[in-house]
């Protein structure tokens, strides 16, 4: 058991065990909390015997203490798609058609409603035990000033033309700007600068924002390598892009022609390949293309929900297990998946692997990508349990076993209904009825 110094008030919370990270659990465990950290981690019987006198105890036998997951990529303003009647609406078989949805409910979203979606699917989060989320900013900013999970907020950008640069530029800076004062009031909230994507940027934003991010030492999301229509457009300008979704809105990107280079090349010289980039989807890569993205410092985060519900194809789970490529999972948004669960979505992850490892280690590295590699991508602490982190964990009912067994009955049973506490900076923000 380690420990920081002590501090005058908290809380021990004790549990039949403790995951302090993938690679470490305590049977039984505690957590000792104070100021929003975590002071001591280990063992019920260590923490307890070095906990100031005076902290409040709370028990939870037949639980575990778990570190809050990480869901690394949503977009919360972004709501279910219902008809008139409520009923959910079916996802468009053409990735295109999906976009121009996404688009005509931008701009017909009543923007007092933006800020109704984004509390809602927050609420949604912590309740599977979400902690801290990716999130691409809606067009509202005022709710993160009330946000309730620890939040990579990235200001987004779109704009493919040259000319729209400067303008598109000003505003993610201005964004940057309000969030900045956000944090200062709500320091769950940092913010993070998102091209949405490189058919939706074009190359001169593309380098603005990287240099945006790179003098204020942000980090930086991209959607990439999500759908075929995307590939198409990026090899020679052509297909459902150029032929449906930019004359849909008015655009003319005849002038484009792609971008003669690898995807690894052109990130490289738009400055958007180093430590700090993430990258959303991953999909349609050669594992020689994610091994030089990975070579060049990006991180990954992928949401194989969303991409299935899409028709997107798959991301190459057993690559990025089998040659250790540290990754985050992300549900992405209700509009294209059905909840906010992390635990569906290792589950997703856990389906599509098929290399050699056994599935309890499977399960394991799949609870790494939802904590530890989650927190790493989006550049924010916690994602493990040690003193000095924030006290950002969930409480779960124990499903039993030991050592990679515990992992795999952890990932294949645990869902909203198992979770009965999550704490964000030492805080309840979800507690089970
Ligand atoms: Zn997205």
């Amino acid at each position: 058991m380690k420990s920081a110094p002590d501090r005058q008030q908290g809380v021990v919370y004790t549990a039949s065990r403790l995951v302090a990270e993938a690679g470490a659990t305590f049977s039984p465990g505690a957590v000792a909390v104070a100021d929003g950290s975590v002071l001591l981690a280990g063992t019920a019987a260590d923490v307890l015997r070095a906990a100031p006198a005076g902290f409040h105890r709370m028990e939870f036998p037949g639980a575990a203490i778990v570190p809050g997951l990480v869901n690394a990529h949503v977009h919360l303003q972004i709501p279910r798609f219902t008809d008139d009647a409520g009923m959910a609406l079916p996802i468009p078989n053409s990735f295109v058609d999906w976009i121009l949805r996404v688009i005509a409910w931008r701009l017909g979203a009543p923007p007092a409603s933006l800020a109704g979606n984004f509390r809602s699917a927050a609420a949604e989060a912590l309740s599977f035990g979400t902690t801290t989320v990716g999130e691409i900013a809606g067009p509202d900013l005022s709710p993160y000033d009330g946000c309730p999970l620890r939040a990579r907020v990235f200001a987004e950008g779109i704009g493919f033309a040259p000319h729209v640069a400067s303008e598109v530029l000003a505003l993610v800076g201005a964004a940057i700007d309000r969030l900045e004062k956000i944090s200062a009031g709500n320091p769950l909230v940092q913010a993070g600068v998102s091209p949405h994507t490189l058919y939706t940027v074009g190359e001169r934003l593309l380098r603005s924002l990287a240099e945006l991010a790179a003098a204020k030492g942000l980090p930086a999301c991209l959607h990439l390598a999500e759908s075929t229509p995307e590939t198409a457009f990026l090899s020679d300008g052509g297909g459902e892009i150029a032929s449906r979704l930019y004359p849909a809105v008015g655009k003319d990107v005849s002038w484009f022609r792609g971008l003669g280079r690898t995807i690894p090349a052109y990130l490289a010289e738009a400055g958007l390949l180093r430590e700090g980039v993430l990258l959303a989807h991953a999909v349609h890569l050669a594992r020689p293309e994610i091994d030089a993205l990975r070579a060049g410092g990006a991180r990954f985060v992928l949401c194989p929900r969303s991409n299935a519900a899409h028709g997107n194809g798959a991301p190459d789970v057993t690559h990025f297990v089998d040659a250790k490529i540290p990754f985050a999972l992300g549900t992405d948004s209700l509009g294209s998946v059905a909840d906010l669960s992390p635990w569906e979505e290792m589950r997703g992850a856990r389906s599509l692997y098929k290399g050699k490892k056994k599935d309890a280690v499977l399960c394991r590295e799949l609870f790494r990508a939802c904590t530890e590699h989650g927190a790493a991508a989006l550049g924010l602490p916690g994602g493990i349990l040690a003193p000095g982190e924030p006290a950002d964990f969930s409480i779960v009912d124990d499903p039993g076993g030991d050592g990679d067994r515990f992992f795999r009955d952890l990932v294949e049973k645990t869902d909203r209904a198992n979770v009965r506490l999550t704490v964000v900076a030492g805080r309840t923000a979800h507690a089970a009825a």
